[in-house]
């Protein structure tokens, strides 16, 4: 069907996913081309890194995805460059490929703000081999401890997170439960209370985008859970053993996870776009790019402005998944010759989670919930997103697993090279 338009998707996260599952019924040829050959759950990467969830329900087959789709097809390349004006898209291992509209869902990455030693001894927490390299230095470190007790003072077991948004809220609150609850037992010659989990926040509170009321909830519960928290202090520089504070302090920690910032995919740099606020593209209300009206913007990538409330909606994936499934659903009724609207999002709340029971949710409206109610919230909306009933089967039996016996699952280390 050479007459048949081609619709070329970068990125198979949820903006990516959710158009492609839109597009079943579109009279087109769908190309998908991501890095991996899978789907990456990024909200649930911190429970990876923490032995609560195996890898793979985090990450899930993008082929697997679309086999009752005909007229999609998969391909793992890296994206390198995107011509606009030739509507053209490069790639390292395949030759260049041409589309009639374009889906731009290549998601955003790491910002280390320039920090001396982060790029080389951070752990940022935003792919899965992010994850899968934090769980297993963790396990590595307790595991040396266990053997050379000096390592301790030195500060083998001890972490700290950058940023106390929800990425270092979450992982800090699951860090220290692993902690507290498992590894402790499992290394009983290692003094677990010299052990230290430390978020470092520039800022005056955690969670800095939720209500007053909430932060104070999340910094109780995770002080609760043995957090240290030190607010108004920035990270300077960072080696394999220490953090430098600028305010003077010095940590001694073997691992410290960036939690503090984000940037849109650094292929945006390259479009001859204008670029706002993280460097992402400011789409119009249908999320199409300016001057592009066959080119669209989904997720991460892209600042999109609510149409109702005039606000710029947040890097989260519930938007990334309905944007994506507008775009799709919007290229089909192109196709198809009919009418399109724009998109209107509906707000599944900003949330985050801190342990067992203990959760926050925000809605654009005002509405917070916390505790137990906040963390079953949070929990159905992150099992929606989740890509198959299988994924969430999975993660149900390992969360319900480790309430009712505090287990986690994925304490072990597997040497692929041995
Ligand atoms: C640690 C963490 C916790 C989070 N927690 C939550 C949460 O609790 N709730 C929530 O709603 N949101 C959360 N988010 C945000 C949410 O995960 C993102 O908003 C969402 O994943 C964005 O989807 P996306 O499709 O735009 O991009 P992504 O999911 O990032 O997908 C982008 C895809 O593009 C591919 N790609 C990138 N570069 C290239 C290239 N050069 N060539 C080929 N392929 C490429 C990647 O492999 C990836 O598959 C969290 C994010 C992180 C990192």
């Amino acid at each position: 069907m050479p007459d048949r338009p081609r619709i070329v998707v970068l990125g198979g996260g949820f903006g990516g996913v959710g158009a492609i599952k839109k597009l079943g019924d579109a009279d087109a040829d769908v190309l998908l081309v991501d890095q991996h050959d899978y789907h990456t759950f990024q909200p649930l990467l911190y429970q990876v890194a923490t032995d609560l969830l195996e890898p793979p329900t985090v990450g899930h087959p993008l082929r697997d995805l679309f086999h009752d789709q005909a007229n999609v097809k998969v391909k793992q390349a890296t994206v390198t460059g995107i011509d606009l004006d030739e509507r053209r898209v490069s790639f390292v291992e395949m030759k260049p490929v041409s589309y009639d509209y374009l889906v731009l869902g290549l998601g955003a990455t790491v910002n280390f703000f320039g920090v001396a030693g982060a790029p080389k001894y951070a752990f940022p927490m935003y792919t899965l081999p992010d994850a899968v390299r934090l769980k297993e230095h963790v396990l590595e470190r307790w595991t040396a401890a266990d053997r050379d007790p000096d390592l301790i003072d030195d500060g083998a077991l001890n972490v700290v997170i950058v940023g106390a948004g929800a990425t270092g809220v979450e992982s800090a609150g699951a860090l220290a439960e692993l902690y507290r609850q498992n590894l402790n037992k499992d290394y009983p010659d290692v003094p677990q209370d010299k052990a230290r989990i430390v978020v470092v926040e520039a800022g005056d509170a955690v969670l800095p985008m939720f209500k007053k009321g909430l932060q104070t909830y999340a910094a109780k519960a995770l002080e609760k859970r043995t957090v240290e928290i030190m607010l108004g202090e920035v990270v300077e520089s960072i080696e394999p053993t220490r953090v430098r504070l600028k305010s003077g302090t010095v940590l001694n920690a073997h691992t410290l996870i960036w939690g503090a910032g984000l940037q849109a995919n650094p292929l945006v740099s390259g479009l001859g776009l204008e670029l706002q606020h993280g460097n992402r593209i400011a789409v119009g209300p249908d999320l199409t790019v300016p001057g592009h009206p066959e080119v669209y913007g989904v997720g991460d990538i892209a600042w999109i402005t609510d149409t109702k409330t005039k606000q710029v909606l947040p890097q989260l994936g519930s938007v990334a998944l309905q944007s994506g499934e507008h775009v799709g659903a919007t290229i089909a009724r192109r196709v198809a010759g009919k009418s399109t609207k724009p998109f209107a999002y509906k707000d599944k709340g900003t949330m985050a989670a801190i342990g067992r029971h203990a959760a926050v949710v925000q809605m654009l409206g005002g509405k917070t919930m916390k505790g137990r109610k906040a963390q079953f919230a949070w929990r159905s909306v992150h099992l929606a997103l989740l890509p198959t009933n299988e994924d969430r089967a999975k993660a149900v039996v390992d969360w319900v697993g480790s309430e009712l016996t505090h287990q986690r699952v994925g304490r072990i280390t597997v040497d692929v090279d041995e």
